[in-house]
C-alpha cells in the first residue's frame, strides 16, 4: 500500500470479498519505505540502541496503514474497525525486534466479525505480558497474517504484495523465470531461507498448522501462487525435479585455523556467537590432521564485524592457530522435493558452475536443497546458468 490511491484500491478488493459473504480479517504492513525511514530517523537522533522505543516507533508504520485502510473501507460503505496488534490479542515474548508470537486471543476480532465488521489489523507487532509493544522482525506482517489465519481457523491466508507470486528464480535476475501455480511448504521454506522474498516464519507457521498461503499481486488480478501441503505429493517421477533457484548475497565467511581436535571446541566457538544473536549458516569442519582442524562458517555480511570480534577472543581461548575472513560472497541454492533420493543433482550443479567458470568455496545440502558459496559478483550469472541448466525456463 504505497499511496492513497493504492489504499483505496486495496479497500475495494477487500470490500468485494466481503460482499461475497466472506468474513474478512485484513492484516496490513507499513506503506512503502516507512519502516526503513523510521529506522533511519531513530539512528539520526541517537547512536545508541533503544530496543523498546524502537519497536514502539516502528509499530506506528503499520498503524498508519491500518487506520487509513479502515477509513477507505468506511468510504465504500463497509463497516470496518482498525485494531493494533495488541487490540487484536497478539501476545509475544519480550525479544524486541524479533519477537515471537506466544498466543493470539481472538475474542475481540471474533466479536467485531460477529457484528458484521471487517477487521483491519496492524501487522508486524504484538504485546508482551508487561504490555510493551514488540515487533516481529522485518517482513513480519506475513507472520501476523498467517498467525491470525491459524488462530481464527481460517480456510486460507492470502498475501497481496509487490510480487505476483513465487517464481522459479528472481525474475529481475532471470527474465525467463516462470511463476509457479503451487509449491509445497518444505520447498518454499528452503527458498525463503536462501533468498526468496518471503518471511520464513510465516511459512513455518503455515506448514505447522496446515494453512494454505496464497501469494499474489496487490496491484493487479493476475493469479498468484498457492503454498500448501499437497503440492509436494503431486510430483511424478519424471517431472522436472528442481523447483527453484535461490540466491543470498552479502554472505561472509570466517575460517578458524588449527583448532584443537577435542570434544567441546565447536560448542565453545558457536555458543557465544549464538548468545550474541549472530546467526551462523553454513558450517564446514575438515577432518583433522595432526590433531588440529580448520572450521569455516558463514554469517551475514552485516554481522561480520561483530562476529570477527567475538571469534578473535574465542580463538585465543580455545587455542586455535589463527583466523581469516572473506566478505562479498553469495549462496546459490537449487531447491526441489523431487531431488530427494535421486542421485546426480549435485554433480550436475557443480558441472554447470564449472562450465561457467564459477569457483565453489563451500557446499552444503539438505534433503531437498544443494547450496554453493561462491563470489558475490558471479552470483547472478550462476543463477542464470543453473536456471537454464535445470531447464526451469521450460513449461512442464
Ligand atoms: N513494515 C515491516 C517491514 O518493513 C513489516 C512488513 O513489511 O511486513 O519490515
Ligand atoms: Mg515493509
Amino acid at each position: 500500500m504505497g499511496d492513497a490511491e493504492k489504499i483505496r484500491n486495496v479497500a475495494r478488493r477487500i470490500a468485494d470479498v466481503r460482499k461475497s459473504g466472506t468474513s474478512v480479517v485484513a492484516v496490513v504492513s507499513a506503506m512503502g519505505d516507512t519502516t526503513d525511514e523510521l529506522i533511519e530517523l531513530a539512528h539520526s537522533v541517537s547512536k545508541q540502541s533503544h530496543p523498546r522505543e524502537l519497536d514502539l516507533l516502528l509499530s506506528t508504520g503499520e498503524l498508519v496503514s491500518c487506520t487509513l485502510l479502515t477509513m477507505a473501507l468506511a468510504d465504500l460503505g463497509q463497516e470496518a474497525v482498525g485494531l493494533t496488534g495488541s487490540q487484536a490479542g497478539i501476545h509475544t515474548d519480550t525479544s524486541y525486534g524479533r519477537a515471537r508470537i506466544d498466543r493470539v486471543d481472538t475474542s475481540r476480532m471474533q466479536k467485531e466479525m460477529e457484528e458484521g465488521r471487517i477487521v483491519v489489523v496492524a501487522g508486524f507487532q504484538g504485546i508482551t505480558e508487561d504490555e510493551d509493544i514488540t515487533t516481529l522482525g522485518r517482513g513480519g506482517s506475513d507472520t501476523t497474517a498467517v498467525a491470525l489465519a491459524v488462530a481464527l481457523e481460517a480456510d486460507r491466508c492470502e498475501i497481496y504484495t509487490d510480487v505476483d507470486g513465487i517464481y522459479t528464480a528472481d525474475p529481475k535476475i532471470v527474465p525467463e523465470a516462470r511463476k509457479l501455480d503451487e509449491i509445497g511448504y518444505d520447498e518454499m521454506l528452503e527458498l525463503a531461507y536462501y533468498g526468496f522474498k518471503r518471511h520464513p516464519r510465516s511459512i513455518e507457521l503455515g506448514r505447522l498448522y496446515n494453512v494454505p498461503i496464497y501469494v499474489a499481486s496487490s496491484f493487479n488480478q493476475t493469479p498468484g501462487t498457492l503454498i500448501h501441503g499437497n503440492a509436494d505429493k503431486k510430483i511424478m517421477e519424471n517431472r522436472i525435479k528442481v523447483t527453484g533457484i535461490a540466491c543470498t548475497t552479502n554472505v561472509a565467511k570466517i575460517t578458524v585455523r588449527s583448532v584443537p581436535d577435542r570434544p567441546g571446541v565447536a560448542a565453545a566457538l558457536f555458543e557465544p556467537l549464538a548468545q550474541s544473536g549472530i546467526s551462523v549458516d553454513t558450517i564446514v569442519q575438515n577432518t583433522s590432521q595432526d590433531r588440529t582442524t580448520d572450521i569455516s562458517f558463514t554469517v551475514s555480511g552485516t554481522d561480520l564485524k561483530a562476529a570477527l570480534a567475538k571469534v578473535e577472543e574465542l580463538t585465543k581461548e580455545i587455542g586455535a592457530g589463527g583466523l581469516a575472513s572473506e566478505a562479498n560472497l553469495a549462496a546459490v541454492s537449487v531447491v526441489g522435493s523431487g531431488m530427494q533420493n535421486t542421485p546426480g543433482y549435485a554433480s550436475r550443479m557443480f558441472r554447470m558452475l564449472a562450465d561457467g567458470n564459477v569457483n565453489i568455496d563451500m557446499i552444503t545440502t539438505s534433503e531437498i536443497r544443494i547450496s554453493c558459496i561462491i563470489k558475490e559478483d558471479q552470483a547472478e550469472e550462476a543463477v542464470r546458468l543453473l536456471h537454464r541448466g535445470f531447464q526451469l525456463d521450460q513449461p512442464e
